[in-house]
């Protein structure tokens, strides 16, 4: 990705329509961004577009977690937690200071389920599926001192293990500048309207392009529809029936100060014995999820009901019961829809989350499974595509997520240097470099820098400041309000990198604000 990247073809996308492209991917989460990627560095010629803004989806909206599932193993889902242990391990190898290791603490008590013994002989399957050993019980005082404001009546002691953490939206990001460093092309804001067609076979895609509501016909030797818990729609053009079940969940986000945490608490919920985790995330607590059926229609974005509030400041009372925390010490609140496959279950955490691939009428869909395990979904659905795409063949090998690059000298050092590196890959210099006065300080509260703001407002294809705000940075669910206290300092950076009036500015600040105000704060 260089400072152009989504500039220049905003600009030349009647282009698109002029290229013979090898495969048309619709949805830019990480699903899309990873198929992007693997079909790039294989030679094939790919152009990815998503309806709204990169990781707007499930992909920015997720628990923030690379781990196995400890839970999907109570469901008998051997195979995913195996492949997402895997997964996970060769993340924190190869994209360390995007995805880190995040130490977990589950409290036992007198009478707690699911109880010592079934929750080590989980964790013992676990390691052996990582081929170390990570886990550990520790006695209460022990216990205590990892994670001290815990309820301590009837505490026995606690289980220690391993797993890891990212930022959604930036994995998404990364993945997307690697797939375009390999010729691969993506383009923000350009929905795939109608489904094109030669016979019954599908053969492209009209596009609108949401800045300017210009229409495209795009063709492919292959369409992919990766557009997760939507997948449904496109595959109802092709003919074939629903097979999605929309789970939402939904998390708080509070500050570090009113709920301290050195490692991640998970626990299960006092009401109805489902897992439920408050870790420490880029300075701010992320507290969730909930796992319930959507219902609303998906053009909306979800938001947190007043029920899943409810559910979870319960669990924050039973598990940190001296802290007191209240609704008042809620930063934000973000909801996510899970792609989860319909196989019947009363229950919705019952619901397996294995991902599937179908093909209808030459339309490849791709959907379910975890951000975890994109790379795994990404050459399955390669896997699929071969027989669809004659002439090309590959072992379909893994390859390493991001290809090792010198990158240059920084200014930055240690913990700072590696966060950056993980996010912005081979650009980390270049945006060292833009830094304005006083820009490589820490936005207050955060671990974002200002410089941060700069460069994606130059270089990452945000067409709107809720981009900015809520997936280049986080700053949205991080700073109380959707950080409007900071949004005068923000527009002096950004604003002329944008290329925005004023109008232009104030009618997307006011839009920013609605849409924080309706899906990001408390529910009313
Ligand atoms: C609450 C919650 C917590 C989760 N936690 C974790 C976790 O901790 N770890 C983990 O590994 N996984 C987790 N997951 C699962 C993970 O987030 C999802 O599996 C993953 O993000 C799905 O990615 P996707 O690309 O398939 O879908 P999405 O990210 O939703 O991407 C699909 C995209 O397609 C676009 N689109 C739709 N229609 C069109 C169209 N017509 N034209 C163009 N674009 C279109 C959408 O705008 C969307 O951006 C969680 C999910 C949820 C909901």
């Amino acid at each position: 990705m260089n400072g152009q990247w989504q500039r220049g073809w905003r600009a030349a996308l009647p282009s698109l329509a002029e290229r013979e492209w090898d495969l048309l991917i619709i949805g830019g989460g990480i699903t899309g961004a990873g198929i992007l990627l693997e079909a790039a560095r294989r030679g094939l010629k790919a152009l990815l577009v998503e309806q709204r803004d990169f990781a707007w989806g499930t992909s920015s909206r997720s628990s923030k977690l690379v781990h196995g599932g400890l839970r999907y193993l109570k469901e008998g889902q051997f195979g995913l937690t195996r492949e997402s242990v895997r997964e996970r391990n060769a993340l924190m190898r190869e994209a360390g200071g995007l995805v880190e290791p995040q130490g977990f603490a589950f409290a036992d008590y007198v009478d707690g389920k699911p109880g010592r013994k079934m929750f080590l002989l989980g964790l013992a399957i676990y390691d052996l599926m990582a081929g170390r050993r990570e886990r550990h019980y520790v006695d209460a005082p022990e216990f205590l001192m990892m994670a001290p404001n815990v309820g301590r009546a009837s505490l026995l002691g606690g289980i220690c293990y391993t797993d890891a953490k990212t930022d959604d939206a930036r994995l998404v990001l990364r993945v997307l500048q690697e797939a375009q460093s390999c010729g691969g092309v993506a383009v923000n804001y350009l929905a795939a309207q109608n489904l094109l067609r030669a016979g019954t076979k599908v053969t492209g895609a009209r596009l609108v392009d949401g800045v300017h509501g210009a229409l495209l016909d795009v063709r492919a030797r292959l369409v992919v529809n990766a557009t997760g818990a939507w997948a449904d729609g496109l595959r109802g053009q092709a003919g074939a029936g629903p097979r999605i079940r929309p789970l939402r969940g939904s998390h708080l986000v509070l500050p570090a100060w009113r709920l301290p945490l050195a490692q991640a608490v998970s626990l299960m919920h006092p009401a109805d014995g489902r897992p439920v985790f408050a870790f420490p995330w880029e300075g701010v607590t992320l507290v969730g999820t909930t796992d319930v059926d959507h219902g609303a229609a998906l053009t909306a974005e979800a938001s947190i009901t007043r029920a899943e509030l409810d559910y979870l400041m319960l669990a924050l009372e039973a598990q940190f019961p001296q802290l007191g925390l209240c609704e008042a010490d809620v930063l934000a609140t973000y909801a996510g829809v899970r792609p989860v496959i319909d196989n019947g279950q009363a229950d919705p955490s019952k619901e397996a989350r294995e991902h599937a691939v179908w093909v209808d009428d030459g339309l490849l869909t791709v959907t379910g499974g975890k951000l975890t395990t994109f790379r795994v979904i990404a050459l399955d659905a390669l896997k699929h595509a071969m027989p669809l795409l004659p002439g090309w063949r590959d072992k379909l090998e893994p390859r390493p997520i991001f290809a090792h690059r010198a990158l240059p000298a920084m200014r930055l050092r240690g913990a700072r240097r590696q966060r950056l590196e993980g996010r912005y890959g081979v650009s980390a210099g270049a945006l060292l470099d833009a830094a304005g006065p006083g820009e490589l300080a820490l936005v207050p509260g955060t671990q974002t820098l200002w410089a941060e703001l700069r460069w994606a407002a130059r270089a990452e294809a945000v067409q709107h400041l809720e981009d900015l705000m809520l997936r280049r940075t986080r700053l949205g669910l991080q700073l109380r309000g959707g950080g409007i206290e900071h949004l005068e300092r923000i527009r002096a950076i950004c604003q002329r990198e944008l290329g925005w009036d004023d109008p232009q500015w104030d009618a997307s600040q006011a839009a920013y604000l609605t849409l924080w105000n309706t899906h990001y704060s408390l529910p009313t």
